[in-house]
């Protein structure tokens, strides 16, 4: 850890966190590389399912019984927690979900739905997930929109000279990751949602790949709409949040009809929707997986997200230098502001063949198009190598994988 010294991130601490971190792939310790895809868990999170079922295990909002109301203040308080992870004004701001994925659903679904005619304009980037396109498509092609696209330059950064042309009267969102996952490129959202307002339109900031890696301050970026996935930051598999300014969220409908999101239920018309945020949250929650990623973001926070991110960049420097150095390598996405994401293709060697390879070495990366085709396409290639960084990842981790890198190459030339 020399190379890394000054830093105050303890990584041997952090690392005793997670079991996983001990098992052996193929016989050589495992190296986890594949953070943007999911994180890995640390203990204090696991321990949560265990001590959820164990003691208080029971629905919520609706029983007066002891455990119902052990379960829906530890579900309730991670409301908060978000809450505070995000800088949101208030906690009703804070709607659960699935993850980014439903959330940006739930707001084409609901805010789209209402708002959005034939002829709108819906502006994303080149650089989105799929998740922040095909629900767009969807609204597009059942309401007539127009979707409009932020070209990127050759580093994989947006061209706000073209956003600036692309944005008029007629947009009326603006829906953009803040970090990418493929690339790894760090959008400037507070100046993206400036723009969108001076026009009008509204702002949805998809964050599934800044969450883990910078500090979130929803107001002061001034978006409407936030979204991320608890388990690319510590958490588990089912469980992520959407922020969404409060007056927006009053005036959207419902997305799912069932219980909870109701007032009162009637045959005679007579039905009506719950407040905000529990309108948007119907049936039975992932009760224990919210209560989870809570307890991931207390992880986080302990630690900070600050310190986190320096760390991550470190990695990502270091990464940069070892793998500029392979012959035949080529990084792709190098904007001047990145998150820990490496993308690589590498001359006469397929993508696959590499992540196959260097899997049989204990190290996992990625490899295909990272639900990023428009992305790829545009850069001319089906699918890339990519290894992406966290919290527990050392610098002779990265030295290991460049090595075995190197050796792998050797093997599919
Ligand atoms: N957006 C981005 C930028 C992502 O990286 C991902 C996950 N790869 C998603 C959205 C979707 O997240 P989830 O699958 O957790 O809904």
């Amino acid at each position: 850890m020399s190379a890394f010294s000054d830093l105050t991130l303890d990584v041997v601490k952090v690392r005793a966190d997670f079991p996983i971190l001990e098992r052996k792939v193929h016989g050589k310790p495992l190296i986890y590389l594949d953070n943007a895809a999911t994180s890995q868990t640390p203990r204090q999170v696991i321990d949560v399912f265990a001590d959820y079922y164990e003691r208080y295990n029971a629905n919520i909002h609706r029983g007066l019984h002891t455990l119902s109301d052990e379960a829906t203040a530890a579900y309730e308080a991670v409301r908060e927690t978000v809450a505070r992870f995000l800088n949101a004004n208030k906690r009703h701001e804070i709607i659960f979900t699935r993850g980014t994925t439903e959330a940006i659903n739930l707001v084409a679904n609901t805010w789209g739905r209402a708002n959005l005619k034939a002829g709108d304009e819906i502006i994303l980037s080149m650089l989105e997930h799929h998740s922040n396109i095909v629900p767009w498509q969807l609204l597009a092609q059942q309401l007539g929109l127009i979707i409009k696209v932020i070209p990127v330059d050759e580093h994989g950064a947006l061209d706000m000279a073209a956003y600036r042309e692309l944005i008029s009267e007629r947009t009326r969102l603006v829906a953009v990751n803040h970090v990418s996952n493929a690339f790894g490129t760090i959008n400037p959202i507070r100046d993206m949602a400036a723009i969108a307002h001076d026009h009008g339109a509204l702002i949805l900031v998809d964050g599934a790949q800044a969450a883990p890696h910078e500090p979130i301050d929803v107001q002061a970026l001034g978006v409407d709409f936030y979204a991320f996935s608890g388990h690319k930051v510590y958490g588990p598999t089912g469980a992520g949040a959407l922020y969404g300014r409060a007056e927006l969220l009053e005036a959207m409908p419902p997305w799912q009809g069932g219980g909870e999101m109701i007032k009162t239920v009637g045959f005679d018309g007579g039905t009506s929707f719950a407040d905000i945020p529990h309108r948007f949250e119907a049936g039975t929650p992932a009760i224990a997986e919210v209560i989870a990623m809570g307890k991931a973001l207390d992880w986080v926070s302990n630690i900070g997200i600050g310190l986190i991110g320096s760390w991550e960049q470190r990695l990502l420097a270091h990464a940069n230098d070892r793998l500029r150095t392979i012959d035949g390598l080529r990084i792709l996405g190098t904007a001047p502001k990145k998150a820990g994401v490496i993308s690589f293709v590498v001359d006469g060697a397929h993508s696959q063949d590499i992540g196959l390879l260097i899997d049989q070495l204990g190290v996992a990366i990625r490899t295909g198009h990272h639900c990023a085709q428009p992305l790829l396409k545009h850069f001319g290639v089906d699918a890339t190598c990519r290894a992406s960084f966290g919290a527990y990842n050392t610098p002779e981790e990265i030295d290991i994988f460049a090595d075995a890198l190197e050796r792998v190459i050797g093997m599919v030339r």
